[in-house]
């Protein structure tokens, strides 16, 4: 396989915050980018050297984006496999659509987590509100209940309680398919983010605490408050599901420690994570650099990091503290252009190095 050199150009699908900091990488290292997506306003188009605005259904705009690239990527897991089979025929995409197929499914998610020797809290699918009080009772009287697909943010989910009925439960969550878990009473939420590149080289970042406000993450620690067994168990975890999805780029691996010390996995991502915006500031190579070696296949980066830090997600109007966080010594500010503050949307996040 012949790397994509620098001055090639790289394709992205979706357009978000993932993809501009993907492509600044990118440029930093001589390839330009190409946005596909299907919205106007795209904080990734804005940084790259061009941009498809088309529906993911639109041959002709897939096949012209193909012919234009030397290599795909995605920022945004939910991308049509149908898109990615398209222009997987004339352009290698890493990750392929078999890597997004599962993970754009929980059910299949879990099964192949599961599938891999992988623990995950108790699940059941879903598709009546007769398979939800059934789930409910078989995972111990409560259960977290979530739509199968598009997903995000806490979106598309709810909590069904012992005294929660189920019907309305099931009617609130205006899906078809769906998959009833088991509440993990978890210590820490954390991640681990591992990059593989088209020959199966592995280099992982160390596992990260997560903090969630809302379902939203709020702030990741690096590296998470754990023992070392615990860690090297999440790295393997990550690697083991990196090699066996044969994933080629970036899969983030979303994980709960339970207070029994046992390690159970929530959710993969096949692209830069939000929990590896840190590794922007504290290691040599971060997530967005280490993703573009990924998939030109170029020898990966050094993963180790040289400080330990904290991120910190600015939501809505969060962004406007600007200014004060400019002022802050060691603060390294990143905004992501966005026009409008939507509250609990994403526009900037900034990272701390903590010094020892
Ligand atoms: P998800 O969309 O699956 O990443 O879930 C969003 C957040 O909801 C997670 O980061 C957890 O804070 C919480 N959560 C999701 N599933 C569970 C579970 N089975 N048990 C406890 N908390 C959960």
């Amino acid at each position: 396989m012949r790397p994509v050199a620098p001055g090639g150009t790289i394709g992205i699908l979706g357009g978000g915050q993932l993809g501009r900091m993907t492509a600044l990488a990118a440029g930093r290292l001589g390839y330009r980018c190409h946005i596909l997506a299907p919205e106007a306003e795209s904080p990734a188009a804005e940084v790259s050297a061009a941009f498809t605005r088309a529906d993911w259904h639109d041959p002709a705009a897939l096949d012209r984006f193909a012919a234009a690239v030397d290599v795909v990527t995605l920022e945004f897991e939910n991308v049509p496999v149908a898109a990615v089979e398209r222009i997987a025929a004339t352009r290698p995409v890493r990750p392929g659509a078999a890597v997004l197929a599962v993970t754009q499914d929980r059910v299949a998610e879990k099964s192949f987590v599961n599938a891999a020797g992988i623990g995950t809290t108790g699940w059941r699918p879903v598709s009546s509100v007769e398979d939800l009080a059934r789930a409910r009772d078989e995972l111990g009287g409560r259960c977290i209940l979530k739509t199968c697909r598009m997903g995000y943010d806490g979106k598309g989910q709810v909590m069904v309680g012992p005294g929660d009925d189920p019907a309305a439960c099931w009617a609130g969550l205006r899906t078809d398919a769906a998959i009833a878990e088991a509440v993990v009473d978890f210590a820490l939420e954390m991640s681990v983010i591992t990059a593989r590149g088209p020959g199966g080289a592995l280099a992982s970042y160390p596992p990260v605490e997560n903090r969630h406000e809302h379902h939203i993450l709020r702030r990741t620690i690096a590296p998470a408050p754990i023992g070392p067994q615990a860690a090297a168990e999440a790295v393997r975890i990550a690697e083991t599901l990196a090699e066996k999805l044969d994933v080629v780029g970036l899969l983030g691996v979303e994980m709960f420690l339970g207070r029994d010390g046992r390690l159970l996995v929530n959710e993969l991502a096949p692209r830069p994570h939000n929990s590896g915006h840190w590794t922007m500031d504290a290691c040599a190579v971060g997530q967005f650099e280490q993703l573009v070696r990924a998939v030109c296949g170029l020898p990966l980066g050094d993963p180790a990091p040289f400080a330990a830090a904290e991120m910190e997600n600015l939501l809505g109007d969060e962004a406007d503290r600007w200014p004060e966080l400019l002022a802050e010594p060691g603060a390294r500010l990143h905004l992501y252009g966005k026009r409008e503050a939507r509250p609990g949307r994403k526009m900037g996040h900034v990272n701390r190095l903590i010094r020892r």
